[in-house]
């Protein structure tokens, strides 16, 4: 189960490791906790229509909460919503933002990662819990779980491609999501024929592991 701010974010933070999980046969909720009403230029219908389609793109579930774009908080009423999902979903593995109060995350993406970890601690089966790396150059990221999504790539670019009505932002352009997912390559010592040094990857700060 992923849980992220708004329609675009999953896509852009773990859609190739949700790619991967898939084809090994995982089932994948992608929760969406506002409908991305506020991004630029567009209805939250069109933002809505995009993720579902990205969704659809592998064959996953997908949920919508009713919270309001850029006005979320850590409220009691959010956490509760957390836990009910958990409940509900008894996923082994959740994935939420990186983003903390000393980064320079979008405030909507604090707020969901703060009641993300606070619901995933306090959840009886305790699920692995993994915070993927936002869009911004974020120095407090330092990342402890690399995923290999070279086979994925082509998937999670078709999926962002699908966010047409945020196609004008910085962050979707191909060139920088190439570079995103490849930089990490760097932190492995392999020799230079190594087909990872190649390989596109995506990186977490992993919190919890299920035991
Ligand atoms: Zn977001």
């Amino acid at each position: 189960m992923t849980v992220f701010a708004h329609p675009d974010d999953a896509e852009l933070s773990c859609f190739g490791l949700l790619s991967k999980l898939r084809r090994q046969g995982w089932r994948v909720i992608l929760v969406i906790v506002t409908r991305g009403e506020n991004g630029a230029n567009c209805a939250a219908w069109r933002r809505v229509g995009e993720a579902t389609a990205a969704a659809r793109h592998i064959d996953a579930e997908i949920v919508f909460g009713d919270f309001q774009d850029g006005y979320v908080t850590r409220s009691a009423e959010l956490v509760s919503w957390m836990e009910e999902l958990l409940d509900e979903y008894r996923p082994q593995l959740v994935i939420s933002h990186f983003a903390g109060e000393t980064s320079t995350a979008h405030q909507d993406h604090v707020a969901v990662a703060a009641a993300v970890r606070i619901a995933a601690r306090r959840a009886r089966w305790y699920p692995t819990l993994l915070l993927a790396e936002g869009i911004d150059n974020d120095s407090t990221f330092q990342p402890n779980w690399f995923v290999d999504i070279t086979d994925e790539h082509a998937t999670k670019m078709a999926v962002i491609r699908l966010h047409a009505s945020q196609r004008e932002k910085y962050y979707m352009q191909e060139d920088y999501l190439e570079t995103r997912a490849r930089k990490w390559s760097l932190n492995f010592p392999n020799p230079p024929d190594d087909p990872h040094r190649k390989g596109y990857w995506e990186a977490f700060v992993l919190v919890q592991h299920a035991s």
